[in-house]
């Protein structure tokens, strides 16, 4: 397998136009003594939206790197693939986020339950994992209930992977298993067992994506209980150390943390926790740079401006074809967005410091803010308009790409 370091970020951009942007800010994390592997991801449903393909991430990968002269690694991720989309990304990912949650709740066959539930028969008892004070305890039913859940699911994530070694060669990439976006979170036991399972299948898996306790909407901060967040990513960071040593997993297995961008209020929480428990981290934070993208639209002025306006106006309108895709992941309250004559009254800053998260700030609308996020189709009709604008205020827009990656993310997440 190649092997992923022990920091990373997902990266990207819905235009392809920003990687020197956001790998400015990586390097910025380098001078400042802090090295973060970028990952450019880009989902199927992203590139179905807007038209573009695999091929167009890595061009923007490459050229990004090679205007730097980046010398550490980097990679390209096939964000969220299932073995009916993977054969668009072979050739152009080295990173591939095997994602199963569709397949979690569906029992496998009976034959291979009953096969699980006895190869670990012996675990059952009291668990205790270095670290975690509570009692574990695993029951017979405990191990019919994980398997009921996951064993299907990891077992389809192993035809993926196996595949896509068969295609790739194994040595050539890099492999992460997703349940992120199922609706129960996982608790220590679970993961515990789908590491298990993992290993069983022999994949190579060196990031895994667990559904996290409360809500990681696209682009707002986190909702949920903070302190019970805190105490099962640490515990999550437990189980996968010691699931590592008692099932042979790559040593470098760490968690991955999908829809990463702006959740401000546990960021303080996972630096910790990765540092006091020498722990790697993976950070998915691609979706919101195009939000970067309209604000320095925006508070250029003139018709730049024009251009944000008339975005957020047909975005108002075609609410409920924008949102449906994401409708799991957003919770817009339609009373609480500007109408589009208003939003054509204001100025670039007005505009600006409506969109930019900065929580608080008197003027932010979460609302205005998560519309926009899932109204990138919009911009992406636009098409040359949209580009020739983007191009024109290149420099303006970069900065506001590199300040949020390095400022508002890259700061709080991993440098002490
Ligand atoms: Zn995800």
């Amino acid at each position: 397998m190649k092997e992923l370091a022990r920091f990373s970020i997902g990266i990207g951009d819905r235009f392809g136009m920003q990687g020197q942007a956001q790998l400015q800010a990586l390097a910025d994390a380098r001078n400042l003594g802090c090295t973060i592997i970028p990952v450019w991801n880009k989902s199927y449903r992203e590139h179905s939206i807007i038209h573009t393909d695999p091929s167009q991430v890595r061009e923007e990968a490459d050229r990004a790197v090679a205007a730097l002269g980046w010398k550490d690694p980097y990679h390209v991720d096939a964000d969220h693939i299932s073995l009916k989309t993977v054969d668009l990304f072979l050739d152009y990912s080295d990173f591939f986020t095997l994602d199963v949650a569709d397949y979690t709740g569906k029992p496998a066959e009976e034959a291979s339950i009953a096969r699980f539930v006895n190869k670990y028969r012996n675990r059952i008892g009291h668990l205790s994992i270095p670290g975690i004070d509570e009692g574990l305890e695993i029951t017979e039913a405990t191990l019919l209930t994980v398997a009921r859940k996951y064993l299907l699911a990891v077992q389809e994530a192993g035809k993926l992977y196996r595949y896509i070694a068969e295609k790739k060669g194994a040595e050539n990439f890099i492999t992460e298993v997703s349940m992120d976006e199922t609706d129960q979170p996982q608790g220590p036991l679970d993961l515990f067992f789908i590491l298990a399972m993992i290993a069983d299948e022999g994949i190579p898996a060196q990031t895994i994506a667990p559904k996290f306790t409360g809500r990681f909407n696209k682009g707002v901060d986190y909702v949920g209980n903070l302190a019970q967040f805190e105490k099962e990513f640490n515990q999550d960071i437990l189980v996968i150390a010691y699931a590592v040593r008692e099932f042979g997993l790559p040593r470098n297995l760490k968690l991955s943390v999908h829809s990463g961008s702006d959740k401000f209020s546990i960021y303080p929480a996972i630096k910790k926790a990765i540092y006091t428990h020498n722990a790697g981290l993976h950070l998915k934070t691609a979706g919101t740079t195009w939000l970067e993208e309209l604000i320095g639209l925006a508070s250029a002025g003139g018709s730049a401006l024009t251009i944000a306006k008339k975005i957020y106006r047909e975005a108002y309108h075609r609410f409920d074809e924008l949102c449906g895709p994401y409708a799991t992941v957003i919770d817009i309250k339609r009373d609480q967005l500007p109408s589009p004559d208003q939003v054509d009254e204001w100025d670039g800053d007005t505009y600006a410091s409506a969109l930019r998260h900065i929580e608080g700030h008197p003027r932010y609308n979460p609302h205005f803010r998560q519309l926009l996020h899932v109204g990138y189709k919009v911009a992406a009709e636009l098409g040359e308009t949209y580009r020739s604008a983007l191009k024109a205020h290149e420099a303006h827009i970069a900065e506001q790409v590199r300040e949020n990656l390095l400022d508002r993310h890259i700061r709080q997440v991993f440098i002490q």
